[in-house]
């Protein structure tokens, strides 16, 4: 008889797995708290883009509908710095061709749950996962609507259900698991640059526009309708704060002085500023993954994270590429479940420190030329020694190699660039051989 699953939440990551569980045989129930998304007209702009990068398409390949998803994505191939008076700066983010790509989470979120469908799971809405049994590998969902109540078994549970997962939260109070949550000091609020009349873009849109401002930063992301998808990260409180920008006149002064070129393309800006939410940014952190052979979880449920180096969702759909790949080697759920936890759980952590410290980069050092000097430098060692260096940003988003060892190497690279940049008259020797030749030592200390 084939593996019955379940799994929690109908989100992207919640969607893909259910792809990889169908192509396996298994009879796949996927139950959402929300309503189904597909029967609301999705207007583009209005929701969060995001960045889909390498690991992401690997795991959209191995299911099979990779192809299907690039139709509403647009190739992103380098970061324009916006400066304070509107002169930009491009940096492009790895070789000839390589790039991210936007996507709305929302269109995304419809695809992915149509072609679930499609291949075989069944999707039930507003049931909301209430409580899990880990031990008979059963889960209560209370319909949003009618209150009423079901229990459903299956062969095992996958806790697809986001940052604050029920699945999680109620393993955590069973089997007394470690947990972590962690708000940051910044928040973010969504605003969005209109199309131009004829639908064509006002800004480049292969390009991640960025405004850094030292402690606050504005970026944007193309959508497929002409518009950009913009969101403003900024303190909670203090100077130039959600807090302190508190009236018409302060919000639109900010704007003015900050983000001057940004703010002409924008003429309803309070009026979105008042409408659109303010929303915080967590770390979750929780071990293990598992339970015994009954239950995991995936995504967020996982390993929410700040969404600074654009990875939360490709490494989601990474976790669903290696399960499946663990399914492959194990035909004991209990040493596959372990497994998942054990491999996965560093790649969560390193995911997490990468993106913190990519907050500091695209806030602060984006604006430094220093910092784009260096980036050079390592761009002309790495095209040279392609085998002994890989950028840090094309490991994390070129590249599957595990975020853990993406985030050590990035740290050692780190190290010998901090020595190279101290070099008298850096600025005019870096394309020496001497330099190079340096560089090379170093790093292969
Ligand atoms: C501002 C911002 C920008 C981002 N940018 C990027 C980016 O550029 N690139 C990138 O890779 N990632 C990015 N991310 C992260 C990305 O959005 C998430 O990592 C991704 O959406 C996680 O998917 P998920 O399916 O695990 O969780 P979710 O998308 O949160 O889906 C969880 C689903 O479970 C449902 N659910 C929750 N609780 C229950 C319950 N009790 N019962 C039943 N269903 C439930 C929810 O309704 C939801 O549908 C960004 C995040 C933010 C906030």
């Amino acid at each position: 008889m084939n593996k019955k699953v379940t799994i929690v939440g109908a989100g992207l990551v919640g969607s893909l797995c259910s792809l990889y569980m169908t192509k396996r045989g298994y009879d796949v129930n996927i139950f959402e708290r929300r309503k189904d998304l597909r029967k609301e007209i999705i207007t583009a702009g209005k929701s969060i883009n995001l960045a889909l990068s390498t690991r992401g398409w690997t795991a959209l390949k191995n299911a099979g509908i990779d192809n299907q998803v690039r139709k509403i994505a647009i190739p992103v191939y380098k970061r324009i710095m916006h400066d304070k008076k509107g002169v930009l700066t491009e940096q492009p983010y790895g070789n000839d061709g390589e790039a991210i790509y936007s996507v709305s989470r929302a269109k995304m979120n419809v695809l992915m749950m149509d072609l679930a469908e499609k291949n075989g799971a069944n999707l039930f809405f507003n049931e909301k996962c209430i409580d899990v049994n880990f031990k008979t590998s059963s889960t209560t969902f209370e319909n949003t609507k009618s209150k009423n109540q079901q229990i459903i078994n299956s062969d095992f549970i996958i806790g697809a259900d986001g940052t604050f997962s029920v699945v999680r939260k109620k393993m955590i109070e069973k089997y007394n698991h470690s947990f972590n949550y962690n708000e940051i000091n910044h928040d973010y609020k969504e605003l969005l640059i209109p199309s131009a009349k004829d639908n064509t873009y006002l800004l480049d849109k292969n390009a991640l526009h960025i405004w850094p401002r030292g402690d606050f930063m504005l970026m944007a992301l193309a959508n497929l309708d002409g518009s950009f998808t913009c969101t403003l990260f900024a303190p909670k409180e203090g100077k130039n704060s959600f807090q302190s920008l508190n009236n018409k006149k302060n919000i639109e002064d900010f704007f003015k002085e900050m983000f001057p070129d940004f703010t002409k393309l924008v003429p309803d800006l309070y009026s979105q500023w008042n409408l659109n939410p303010t929303s915080n940014l967590a770390i979750v952190k929780t071990f293990p993954w598992h339970f015994k052979n009954t239950t995991l979880i995936i995504g967020d449920a996982a390993h929410a994270t700040v969404p600074f180096y654009g990875q939360g969702m490709n490494c989601g759909f990474e976790d669903c590429r290696v399960l499946d790949e663990l399914l492959n080697k194990h035909d004991n759920l209990t040493n596959c479940f372990k497994e998942y936890s054990n491999i996965r759980k560093p790649n969560g952590d390193g995911l997490q420190d990468l993106s913190l410290h990519n907050f500091i980069v695209m806030r602060d050092k984006t604006a430094d030329p220093k910092f784009l000097l260096q980036k050079q430098i390592e761009k002309k060692f790495s095209n040279l020694y392609p085998d002994i260096w890989t950028p840090l940003y094309s490991m994390v988003s070129f590249s599957n190699i595990e975020y853990s060892k993406a985030w050590k190497i990035g740290l050692k690279q780190e190290e010998v660039m901090q020595t190279v940049m101290k070099i008298p008259n850096i600025e005019k020797v870096w394309k020496e051989n001497q330099i190079m030749e340096k560089i090379k030592s170093l790093i292969i200390q």
